[in-house]
């Protein structure tokens, strides 16, 4: 069945059809008319499988994903142009570029926490660089996965891009197929299984990964500003966002200004009950309920707190004077709890992020430009926000991806565009000019070797340089041609006089 499916796309993708422009303009169009024409069924989806409101299924997944498709609408004939490069002296009079080409079958698995924006997203840029694709939803957000199933084929081509639904079992038959290519979210943990998976076939692997984002707040900072900001990207659905701010590093000093700033927005976004906030989420099932409960035990509760198993709900927490060896300090927490821990300055702070796991996301505060500069030199992480939380995946210009344990590979606008294409050399000769392919041709002398290296070491020629020698050429020829006129002219005035 999942073979079919598999072998069902190949061929379609062996028809050249995905390949061609217009085809790939056609089905983005379609996509956009998907998300645009059934938002109310996605809306009432998400609402099924994350209590997720109607504003943040805009927010966090419609419109980012309609930015990309228009994006893509706008600009994929520059992406598909072949891309001149550099050349040498040997290569100077051929055409030497960059031939970006679809891979072939793609096989995207999404995770649950924003089923349509970590499935359609990697799509829009399978189709924009021509593949065929598995779409394979999570299984935990039931509700999004059948309805995906259902509406995809209502709008693309059903060969060259299907759904298939199910849960481990389904995954892994899928991963036993040979694919050209697969984009995964989710765990580290599936994220090893899939690389181990990929390596059966030598199939190249994006993995969109998670882990624990810091967040550092400086002294030296507006805390009201920062706390509100980081209180909307942290509690958004729930707190299950890769790239949700995980803990917060601070100095002792601010820590209690940091819990009662965020305590007052917490009563500005959702009241005194959250709980009764239709924007406030609910935990994706029991079993992550209670991991994020058992993540909780033995720490100082300063926010928060409540749960009800029945409804999946867990309050918006804040935890106080957590130690780093806490047991919530050692996993990606997943949910709406912000442990704080007290750092003593910038350089603690720098020193407790560099020895754990390179992070997905990584923010500081502070108005100090010499922090900031600090941070930004003396860590690593896939990306980073100052003065706020998130934002960076709004810009699709930016690549998004993570480094190290928090993944391989990026996406987003023309990133989505390159991961999925091979970047073939071209170089394309004429069959004249024999003569200067003689230095690398047998016998070999030491001055044909000595020819051979002045060429291939010269690295003159771009489109531009290669605009500039013709046009010197051309020039010194035009003057020499006035040169000899004149000369000639001199001669004929010289045999009347
Ligand atoms: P999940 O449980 O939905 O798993 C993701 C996918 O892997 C699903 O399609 C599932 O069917 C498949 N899967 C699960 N177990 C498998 C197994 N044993 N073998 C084969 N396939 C299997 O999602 P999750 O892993 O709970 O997702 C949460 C994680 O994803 C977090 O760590 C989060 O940070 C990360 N995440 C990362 C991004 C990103 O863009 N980097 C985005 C969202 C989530």
């Amino acid at each position: 069945m999942v073979k079919d499916s598999v072998d069902l796309a190949r061929r379609a993708f062996n028809t050249g059809l995905s390949k061609v422009l217009q085809y790939r303009v056609q089905h983005l169009r379609a996509l956009l008319q998907l998300i645009t024409e059934r938002q109310a069924d996605i809306i009432a989806a998400l609402q099924l499988d994350l209590h997720k409101s109607e504003f943040d299924t805009s927010l966090f997944e419609l419109i980012g994903l309609e930015n990309e498709i228009k994006l893509a609408l706008r600009e994929l004939s520059d992406w598909m142009r072949p891309e001149p490069v550099r050349k040498n002296l040997l290569t100077l009079m051929d055409d030497v570029y960059i031939k970006s080409e679809p891979l072939g079958v793609v096989l995207i698995i999404g995770a649950w926490n924003y089923p349509w924006a970590l499935t359609l997203g990697p799509l829009i840029g399978a189709i924009a660089a021509g593949n065929a694709a598995i779409v394979k939803p999570s299984e935990l957000s039931k509700n999004s996965a059948s309805l995906l199933k259902e509406l995809l084929p209502q709008y693309l081509d059903k060969e060259m891009y299907q759904v298939v639904t199910g849960g481990i079992p389904e995954t892994q038959e899928l991963l036993k197929q040979r694919f050209d290519h697969i984009f995964y979210t989710g765990s580290s943990t599936v994220g090893k299984l899939v690389m181990e998976a990929a390596a059966q076939h030598l199939t190249p692997v994006t993995l969109e990964l998670g882990g624990k984002s810091p967040c550092y707040i400086d002294q030296n900072c507006d805390i009201a500003v920062a706390c509100r900001r980081i209180t909307w990207g942290k509690f958004a659905n729930c707190g299950q966002t890769c790239i949700a701010p995980d803990y917060i590093l601070c100095h002792p000093s601010i820590q209690n200004s940091v819990i009662e700033e965020i305590r007052q927005t917490l009563l500005e976004f959702y009241k005194e009950d959250p709980k009764t906030s239709p924007d406030y989420g609910r935990i994706i099932n029991q079993n992550h309920f209670d991991r994020v409960l058992a993540l909780m035990e033995g720490c100082s509760v300063a926010v928060g707190g409540d749960s009800d198993k029945s409804q999946c709900y867990i309050a918006p927490t804040v935890l106080k004077d957590v130690s780093p060896h806490a047991r919530i300090m050692q996993e990606e927490i997943f949910g709406p709890v912000l442990p704080i821990v007290a750092v003593s300055d910038i350089s603690e702070a720098i020193q407790f992020i560099n020895e754990r796991e390179k992070p997905l996301a990584l923010y500081v505060f502070s108005s100090d430009k010499k922090v900031i500069k600090r941070m930004l030199n003396q860590t690593t992480s896939g990306g980073v926000v100052v003065n706020d939380v998130i934002m960076h995946y709004t810009v699709n210009s930016l690549p998004f991806g993570g480094v190290g344990k928090s993944g391989m590979g990026r996406y987003h606008g023309k990133h989505s565009f390159d991961q999925l294409s091979h970047k073939r050399a071209c170089l394309v000769k004429s069959l004249a000019m024999e003569s200067l392919n003689k230095p690398r041709y047998p016998p070999l002398t030491a001055s044909r070797l000595r020819q051979a290296r002045f060429f291939l070491l010269s690295r003159c020629c771009s489109c531009k340089h290669l605009l500039c020698i013709w046009a010197i050429t051309a020039s010194v020829l035009a003057l020499g041609l006035l040169i000899a006129l004149l000369v000639n002219l001199f001669k004929v005035d010289h045999q009347f006089t």
